[in-house]
């Protein structure tokens, strides 16, 4: 059931998101890309493909208020199948298959909805991963609809893939209702992830929820307590990875439009690190990722500008279970500056204007 809209929300979203698209120029070619790390144990490689795009983000809603990842899809042009299907066997043919290799496929949408990767083309996609030796898992994106009216498409690439594990990411970014509308304009409910999580896992998929750290509207220290009761409900719910990805500024979208007018800032990194913090000491066994996009710069989760790097290095090491100092303000002073952010009372520092002011150094202005 769609949940009911944030009629304002949705139309501001909508006139920014059209605004965008429709300066795109004609020749405009959609981004296909890749890449591949390794790690000790695996290889992990992560393939974008230009498919059709998101339909919640063509809708008349305009799609999630910070998402601007429809703007290297398709879209109005022709999906380049061959060259998609290319690309990916190329990724394929490239590796080395003495390590067990990670697939993550992203179509900036969701990979069940047949607007967006029309069937024809996932059967193919899903036919060339099979036939490759050495693949452990493919990871790919959903929204819950699509998981609870799909089932038998998902029954069917589960079927085709054995042994192959198949991962689906699901962005249920908060678990609080009004957040979920008022904040991000996700269109659907907290219910409607539960029963999609239900779905998935019942037929022996594993769930990865995205948690976005920080929406608009909402201070720092609201944002901090929203992520960590999410993550808290989605592993309740059954999730069997907690991915946070803690805002970053994309084009075309609302939190593009607060951010130049100043009413929006990206967490800091000091509250990434407390997210994380809080809940690898709570679920010590749940996996978590954190890999901010933009870490470090204006546009992404940042800190003062001296110490991003290594806070977001302390990220890792938590995920990682391993030691990091207990006193963080030996660190940098900026910890201090975040502290009195945090702890100050929220209706008397409503305006972001205090979370701006991490970069301000009077001993140097
Ligand atoms: S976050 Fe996901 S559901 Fe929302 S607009 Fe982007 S691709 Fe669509
Ligand atoms: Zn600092």
């Amino acid at each position: 059931m769609p949940q009911e809209r944030n009629q304002l929300l949705a139309s501001t979203v909508f006139n920014l998101r059209q605004e965008y698209l429709s300066k795109r120029p004609p020749d405009f070619q959609p981004k296909l890309w890749s890449t591949k790390t390794e790690t000790r144990k695996s290889i992990v490689i992560t393939m974008v493909i230009p498919t059709r795009g998101c339909s919640w983000a063509f809708s008349d809603s305009g799609g999630c208020s910070v998402c601007g990842y429809v703007n290297d899809s398709s879209y109005d042009q022709v999906i380049p199948t061959q060259k998609i299907l290319e690309e990916i066997n190329l990724s394929l043919s490239q590796v080395d298959s003495s390590k067990p290799i990670e697939y993550k496929l992203y179509n900036s949408g969701s990979f069940f909805d047949e607007n967006d990767v029309p069937q024809r083309l996932r059967s193919q996609i899903i036919d060339l991963i099979r036939k490759t030796n050495g693949i452990l898992k493919l990871s790919v994106e959903s929204r819950p609809e699509y998981l609870i009216n799909n089932q038998k498409a998902i029954k069917k690439v589960k079927e085709m893939l054995e042994p192959i594990k198949l991962e689906i990411g699901v962005g249920i970014e908060s678990s609080n209702n009004a957040i979920i509308r008022d904040c991000w304009n996700k269109g659907f409910s907290v219910e409607d992830y539960q029963r999609s999580v239900q779905i998935t896992r019942t037929l022996g998929i594993r769930i990865k929820s995205y948690i976005l750290i920080k929406p608009p509207f909402l201070t720092e220290v609201e944002a901090i307590i929203d992520a960590i009761k999410t993550a808290c409900d989605t592993v309740e719910f059954g999730t069997d990875v907690i991915s946070f990805n803690p805002c970053n500024i994309q084009k075309g979208t609302l939190v593009n439009h607060l951010h130049k007018q100043d009413r929006y800032q990206p967490p800091w990194i000091w509250s990434v690190l407390y997210i994380v913090k809080t809940i690898r000491k709570k679920y010590p066994n749940v996996e978590i990722i954190c890999e901010p996009t933009a870490g470090g710069k204006h546009r992404g989760t940042h800190n003062c500008g001296k110490c991003d790097k290594t806070v977001i290095d302390l990220v890792d090491k938590i995920i990682n279970k391993k030691k990091i100092p207990d006193d963080l303000s030996t660190i940098c002073s900026c910890f201090l500056k975040w502290r009195i952010l945090v702890k100050t009372p929220i209706e008397i520092f409503r305006s972001r204007n205090l979370s701006r002011l991490r970069r301000f150094d009077p001993l140097n202005e």
